[in-house]
């Protein structure tokens, strides 16, 4: 049971709608945050909706020495109706735990992640944007506060649940964005981190990312150490050959287990595509754009659902033409994603999860 706050601290109605008419993405945040504390002796305890603001952290806290922080990213999408809603929430749960047990971190219990977003969504439902293809992005994250500096998994620990408003991530309408292949570095390996969603995996994706900034790209493309392609930075990636056949790489332990993913593949089945799961070479896109192999190549994630990727580039080389329309599969999977996401079709599998 999530102990509530006393004093309300509710921003000004219309400063609320201010941020609303225009939110960006993650620059505003809503008036509340929940916590739960965790230690090794006690388990879970001390759930709480407190109003949002600072952390006070010990500077001994193993979180910023060692890194040993996890997170998550969902979204709440409100209804014609006025209802708020969530996609998949006990994926998001379940991804959380597995990401804990890979950084050593306790496994919150995922009844006690899903209710974490009701008791956000009960103090800040009216953050929830209407506007088309608007939504609250929520943000839970884990980190390992035990004031102590040896090297060991930490003894305390604390579970977070914020939330910020997200406008629609393409304002002019969906376009094609442009990859930046990194060779030089790597996301993860065999055996690191790279299926958790923990900080330091995106630490290490800052310096690649700001190189593809640079050369105009949107993401980076990573590999593995032999040329296959792994994921973007901060999503999956799929590919449409000319036989209609729909490709993502396999699930190769050092890739995020995204639920876009997982959901992409599911609604092609229904529809009675092939998908393969497998490994696919970075040579293997490159030419299959240049031959005419590979028709659509496109990104999915919660935070821009379905991206289509119109141009591959890297050292020396460029492949796609930009300028070229969004595949039809890429923008007919994206549109039923979000007419289930945003209750404007029947959600066939159940996804959705009134809050
Ligand atoms: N890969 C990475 C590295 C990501 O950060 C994300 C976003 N969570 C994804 C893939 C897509 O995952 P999801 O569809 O669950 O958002």
């Amino acid at each position: 049971s999530f102990r509530l706050p006393g004093s309300s601290v509710r921003k000004a109605d219309a400063e609320r709608e201010a941020i609303l008419a225009s939110p960006g993405f993650g620059n505003a945040f809503t008036d509340h945050m929940i916590a739960i504390q965790w230690s090794v002796d006690k388990g879970w305890y001390d759930a709480e909706v407190r109003p949002y603001g600072p952390l006070q952290l010990d500077p001994a806290a193993s979180v910023l020495h060692y890194g040993q922080e996890i997170f998550e990213g969902i979204k709440a999408y409100r209804h014609a109706d006025g209802s708020v809603w969530t996609f998949r929430p006990e994926s998001n749960g379940a991804r959380l735990q597995r990401s804990a047990r890979r950084l050593a971190l306790p496994e919150l219990p995922v009844d006690a992640f899903v209710e974490s977003l009701r008791q956000l969504i009960a103090a800040d439902g009216d953050w929830v944007p209407s506007a088309p293809e608007t939504s609250l992005y929520i943000r839970p994250f884990m980190i390992a506060d035990e004031a102590f500096l040896g090297v060991r998994s930490a003894q305390h620990a604390s579970y977070y649940v914020i939330a910020s408003p997200a406008g629609p991530y393409f304002a002019k309408g969906v376009a094609p964005v442009s990859i930046w292949l990194s060779t030089e570095y790597a996301r993860a390996g065999k055996g690191g981190t790279g299926a958790a969603k923990c900080g330091g995996n995106y630490a290490a994706s800052l310096l690649p990312q700001k190189i593809a900034y640079a050369q105009g790209c949107s993401q980076v493309l990573f590999l593995d150490n032999d040329g296959y392609i792994e994921e973007l930075g901060g999503m999956n990636v799929f590919f449409v050959q000319r036989d209609g056949t729909l490709v993502t790489p396999a699930l190769s332990g050092s890739i995020l287990e995204g639920i876009t993913r997982e959901s992409i593949i599911r609604l092609a089945r229904d529809r009675g595509i092939t998908v393969e799961e497998r490994r696919m070479h970075v040579e293997d896109w490159k030419n299959g754009v240049a031959s005419g192999e590979i028709t659509e190549v496109f990104a999915c994630g919660t935070a821009a659902v379905v991206t289509p990727i119109g141009e591959l580039k890297g050292e020396g080389f460029a492949v796609g033409d930009l300028s070229a329309p969004a595949g039809e599969l890429t923008m007919s999977l994206r549109q039923e994603l979000t007419d289930i996401q945003y209750g404007r079709r029947p959600d066939p599998h159940g996804w959705m999860v009134k809050l």
